[in-house]
């Protein structure tokens, strides 16, 4: 039956995400997941009703937490569904683009791949920077410009400079999408401020990872309420299941909110320790990061990413050449990954 699906699905090879890579062992530090594994009271009950298709509590306290508008804000299935939202809402297949800065995060590419959408690319300049030039000249045709900061996987800030004069350079023409899933880990880097001055702005924001919450699913965009009506038209009737809305209002509660302002400040704590550690060690370059995860450059990055496989530590290799990205787990997971890289290199 696959000769039936559409010739674009055919050709497609999906997302390999660090679950479906797989591997075994003790130590996983390959999908930037928190340590933490918090508990929270399940009240599992009226689930034979629909969800609210934006639970309006749930909004509401996102909005609050994030410094915005309840109709600036929309709740989906991770951060990863508001890509796929914005791609269909504002792509046409087939005369439309996207337009991302790799080394990147892969589903900007997959989420357009998928909707016969081109993808259109301009490198990180060699300090992770924007090439503003080389986008100016690739913007025909562009409706949606891809930037992630801290990036994935290389962990940098993009400058805030460069974002506003990308703001300014695709106003009336595309929609600058700035992916902030690792933002909580820095929050002073938030580009949340511009959406006043930019109606071309939107952001992507995760529970995944700060919020200790990959496995819940639940994400959001922030943007103009023009965007956020836009991005309704083409959303499923129910997106948020009712223990995932719960759930998440639990994470937002104030004590919710204060444990998780400790744990990201533990993990930040974590990671200068990780990155101390190995930036001692000779022919190691740590790559300055700012969520939780760190990029390290290896003599030899694919040797040193299978024996830390073999031995059941589980990393994730990176387009960057030698470069393996680390995420911060707790501390004897940071002691383990040193002891491991100390001896590797003995
Ligand atoms: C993890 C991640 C996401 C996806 O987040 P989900 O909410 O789990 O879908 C989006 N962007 C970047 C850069 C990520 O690393």
């Amino acid at each position: 039956m696959e000769k039936l699906a559409r010739k674009q699905v055919q050709q497609l090879t999906p997302y390999l995400s660090a679950r479906r890579i797989g591997g075994s062992g003790d130590v996983w530090l390959n999908a930037n997941e928190s340590p933490f594994d918090n508990s929270y009271q399940g009240a599992v009950s009226s689930l034979n009703r629909y969800s609210e298709c934006q639970p309006k509590a749930l909004i509401e306290a996102y909005a609050s937490y994030a410094g915005v508008k309840p109709e600036q804000t929309l709740t989906s299935r991770g951060a990863d569904e508001g890509i796929e939202l914005l791609v269909r809402a504002y792509c046409e297949p087939g005369d439309d683009a996207i337009l991302y800065c790799p080394p990147t995060y892969g589903m900007y590419a997959i989420s357009a791949e998928t909707f016969g959408v081109e993808r259109k690319t301009v490198p990180l300049t060699a300090e992770w920077q924007l090439d503003l030039t080389s986008i100016e000249a690739k913007l025909d045709n562009v409706k949606l410009v891809f930037v992630c900061s801290p990036n994935n996987p290389t962990g940098n800030l993009i400058r805030r400079e460069d974002i506003i004069a990308l703001l300014e350079m695709t106003k009336d023409r595309a929609i600058v999408v700035m992916d902030e899933a690792y933002i909580d880990f820095c929050p002073e880097a938030s580009t949340v401020d511009l959406l006043e001055q930019y109606d071309n702005l939107a952001i992507l924001r995760t529970m995944s990872k700060a919020f200790a919450l990959a496995g819940l699913r639940c994400g959001y965009t922030l943007a103009s309420a023009e965007i956020i009506n836009v991005l309704l038209k083409v959303i499923a009737p129910y997106p948020v299941p009712i223990p995932v809305a719960d759930i998440a209002l639990q994470a937002l509660s104030e004590q919710g909110l204060a444990r998780a302002a400790e744990q990201v400040a533990t993990l930040n704590q974590n990671r200068t320790y990780l990155g101390e550690a190995l930036a001692a060690i000779d022919g190691l370059r740590v790559c300055e990061g700012w969520g939780n995860y760190l990029l390290v450059i290896f003599p030899n990055g694919d040797e040193l990413f299978k024996a830390a496989w073999d031995s059941g530590m589980i990393l994730r290799n990176s387009p960057v050449e030698n470069g393996v990205r680390i995420s911060i787990g707790d501390r004897t997971e940071c002691e383990k990954v040193v002891d491991f890289i100390e001896k590797f290199y003995l």
